[in-house]
């Protein structure tokens, strides 16, 4: 059996362990300290965000910047259904609804043209929606300009969920500063990792300085421990902080190994017609978390994603289809959602390729070639 390729692996630098042991040196093994503030200065400085408050995960960022912007039971929240379930879940631990938003082909990101539509129509129901989610998929910045635009006219604030698009840019902005709130994953997959961990980026002071109050049990200035407020205990630990740390130092190299593995596909497969990629607009930078292909069904003589996905794993490679919409899934199934067809066509036409910033050329030319073959043999 060959070895396996993974979709996205975790991939270490080499400092990880100097910052983690730091942390055991000096008994810092607690949801505090030095790694912890340091790491968030790096995350400042790299993304230019003025704050940043490092979190468990990117799941619990989400949650906290809703809970932050006023959230409650019965509100409608905006977000893009072309995304991974971490970026709805928080709505609905808070007992709001998820309104969906399909996806416009350039991006794969929220329609700027459905958001609007949808904003209205709630409007007119009765309901004006209390945030908006866009998401910046697979690392490809959402178009948000335009999404900032229609949020501004009506007031709604904006989270961007930029767990897959740290390095990635508009305009030379990075993902995550261009709303109210953006919040950042570094789950085992992403591009760095902290073994799991997440932040909330904001230039607002008030809502990072909340985030971490919310974090660490909305604990009150009392010697005792006194409570005014429901809290969570969502802070990042000061050994992943570590991690982090780590991480950070490798960021840039890692964008760059991955921006590559990504050429390297597009080189190696312009041939084949039925395959499609997804290019960067004018003024975007991408850092390919993951590269993704589409099968255009007419020119493919009967092979779809499917069909590749099996051969690879044949060969004990990873790949996975595009994620699923979340107006598609049974648990969201009942939410209200304004579509265009554009996130389900891709949902069945495409899938995403190993792409980790640790894999080997040979390993990236065996992925080439086994889809190569599959075309060939048609
Ligand atoms: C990974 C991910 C999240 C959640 O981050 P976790 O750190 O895994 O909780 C949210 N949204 C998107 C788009 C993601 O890919």
């Amino acid at each position: 059996m060959n070895s396996k390729i993974w979709l996205s692996s975790p991939h270490m630098g080499g400092q990880e362990f100097n910052f983690v042991k730091e942390a055991f040196d000096t008994n810092w093994i607690a949801p505090l300290g030095p790694h912890v503030n340091n790491f968030e200065h790096d995350l400042e400085a790299f993304t230019g965000s003025k704050y940043a408050a490092a979190l468990s995960s990117g799941t619990a960022a989400i949650h906290l910047a809703l809970i932050m912007l006023g959230i409650q039971s019965g509100d409608e929240v905006i977000c893009q259904s072309f995304t991974f379930s971490a970026s709805a879940n928080p709505i609905a631990y808070l007992g709001a609804t998820p309104i969906f938003i399909d996806s416009e082909p350039e991006t794969w990101n929220m329609s700027p043209g459905l958001l609007e539509e949808a904003i209205i129509d709630r409007i007119n129901k009765g309901k004006k929606p209390k945030a908006i989610i866009p998401v910046h998929l697979y690392g490809m910045p959402a178009k948000i300009e335009q999404i900032s635009k229609i949020a501004a006219k009506y007031d709604i604030p904006v989270i961007e969920d930029a767990a897959e698009a740290l390095g990635s840019t508009v305009n030379g902005k990075a993902a995550g500063t261009l709303g109210a709130i953006g919040i950042l994953s570094f789950n085992g997959n992403k591009i760095i990792t902290t073994s799991g961990g997440g932040a909330i980026i904001s230039d607002n002071k008030q809502f990072v300085e909340k985030a971490r109050f919310l974090a660490t049990q909305a604990r009150d200035a009392a010697p005792h421990y006194q409570h005014s407020q429901i809290g969570y205990n969502y802070r990042m630990s000061n050994v992943c902080a570590g991690i982090g740390r780590g991480q950070m130092m490798v960021l840039e190299d890692h964008i760059a190994k991955r921006r590559n593995v990504y050429k390297t596909y597009t080189e190696q497969l312009a041939d084949i017609a039925a395959i499609s990629f997804l290019p960067e607009p004018a003024s975007y930078f991408s850092n390919r978390w993951l590269s993704t292909i589409l099968i255009d069904p007419s020119k493919s003589d009967g092979i779809t994603r499917e069909t590749i996905r099996l051969e690879l794993e044949k060969d004990n490679i990873e790949s996975r289809p595009l994620w699923k919409p979340m107006h598609l899934q049974p648990v969201f199934e009942d939410c209200p959602s304004y579509i265009d067809g554009t996130s389900e066509e891709l949902f069945n036409k495409g899938l995403c390729l190993p792409s980790g910033s640790n894999l080997t050329e040979v390993e990236v030319q065996r992925v080439i070639d086994i889809i190569k073959n599959v075309f060939q043999q048609q």
